[in-house]
């Protein structure tokens, strides 16, 4: 056996101190919205299975019988006849000329971005954005401009000094995943507009929740038509896996040739292209699902003014209850679990510190009565809180 490091096991021992160990957790279905997590039955709320179609029996049946493995990249030969009807499907979905998958949306960013900018450019990056947003723009080499959570003002003289920049790319989530905030898109995009920038939108939460449709943020705010690109992934509402970008039929081409995580990545397994092309086909069909969805966060979120918890207020399937330190979110979630509930603590460095919180991630497959319950212990959760401010 090789003998490890001595700082390896001093950066875990300070990992357990802070609070900040992770456990690794199994996790198995039990029936739509429960999950037994190691061996305990709970209501999941931890997922990004909004529209509970991850575990639909009917994506499971529509894998069956395709190849498990694509065998190379899409530019050799993994290009199935799957891989090609799920491009079609996406791009007719969200409306644009064409669209181009990626192993996973985490790939589809870092690909992207560094294809589109470089060294002469500029990128503008909001405070918040995903962590694999946050690496793209590391990896492009371009001039960094972070601007705090959807400040325009501030994005607004990030722009106007960066003229003399030879491309300029604007970056955000459309709904962001730590706080349930919705990204202020039609204001991002005039300003993209006026600068000549263009407009990067990751609608990986919001791709099936948000929207008449279901297309995600920018349709919410009207602005789908207005944004360069848009980037989704697969794996969350859809149900399935990979990830994708949807724009001008230009645009696809020229990250079909460029975006690196998709020419040197062997391509999205047929089975995995069949069940996320029919997870799509079901957003469509079956509007109920994200109807439902929306109803269970109003019911929750006017529950949850009633107690003495900060939260967002904003739509989406994605609430927050922010309690400041890793210990107190980590005993939060513990208290949930002893009362059935899986509600993970999210901490540092997945949010600021100080910030720690209780991420709620609801699905259609929730009921109104899993939405009581939880309030119901989250009660305790805030009394706790109160006694413990005291
Ligand atoms: C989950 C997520 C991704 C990554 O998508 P995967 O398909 O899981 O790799 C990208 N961006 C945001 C905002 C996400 O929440």
């Amino acid at each position: 056996m090789t003998r490890d490091p001595a700082w390896l096991t001093d950066e875990l021992d300070e990992l357990k101190r802070e609070h900040l160990f992770r456990s690794r957790r199994v996790v198995e279905p039990v029936a739509p919205g429960h999950s037994r997590v190691n061996g305990q039955e709970l209501v999941d709320f931890s997922a990004n299975d909004y529209l509970g179609l991850a575990r639909d029996p009917r994506l499971a049946k529509a894998a069956e019988g395709a190849p498990a493995g694509a065998g190379a990249s899409p530019l050799v030969s993994g290009r199935s006849p799957q891989y090609c009807r799920l491009e079609e499907s996406l791009a007719a979905f969200e409306q644009t000329e064409a669209a181009l998958l990626f192993p996973s949306g985490f790939a589809a960013n870092l690909g992207t971005i560094t294809a589109l900018i470089g060294p002469d450019d500029a990128v503008f990056s909001d405070h918040r954005n995903h962590a694999s947003l946050i690496d793209g723009c590391r990896l492009c080499r371009a001039q960094l401009h972070i601007y705090h959570h959807n400040s325009l003002d501030q994005l607004g003289r990030q722009l106007a000094e960066t003229a003399d920049a030879r491309r300029r790319l604007i970056i955000t989530d459309g709904l962001f995943s730590m706080d349930g905030s919705i990204a202020p898109l039609a204001q991002l995009s005039d300003l993209a507009e006026d600068f000549d920038a263009m407009l990067l939108v990751d609608e990986a939460h919001a791709t099936g929740t948000l929207g008449q449709s279901g297309r995600g943020s920018c349709e919410l705010l009207g602005v789908d038509q207005h944004v360069t690109l848009r980037i989704g992934t697969l794996s969350k509402a859809v149900g399935a896996a990979g990830g994708f970008v949807a724009g001008s039929r230009a645009l696809i081409d020229y990250l079909w040739h460029h975006a690196r995580t998709q020419v040197f990545s062997t391509a999205i397994p047929p089975a995995t292209c069949a069940a996320a092309a029919l997870g799509l086909q079901l957003i469509d069909e079956e509007p109920q699902r994200r109807h439902h969805l929306a109803q269970l966060g109003s019911r929750l979120r006017q529950h949850l003014t009633g107690l003495q918890l900060e939260t967002s207020s904003e739509d989406g399937p994605i609430v927050p209850v922010i309690l400041g330190s890793a210990s107190a979110a980590v005993e939060a979630s513990l208290l949930l679990a002893q009362h059935g509930h899986f509600v993970p603590a999210i901490r540092p460095p997945s949010v600021p510190a100080g910030t720690a919180r209780l991420r709620i991630s609801l699905s259609a497959a929730h009921t109104d009565n899993d939405i009581d319950r939880l309030v119901q212990a989250l009660e305790l959760v805030s009394a706790r809180e109160v006694t413990t401010h005291e």
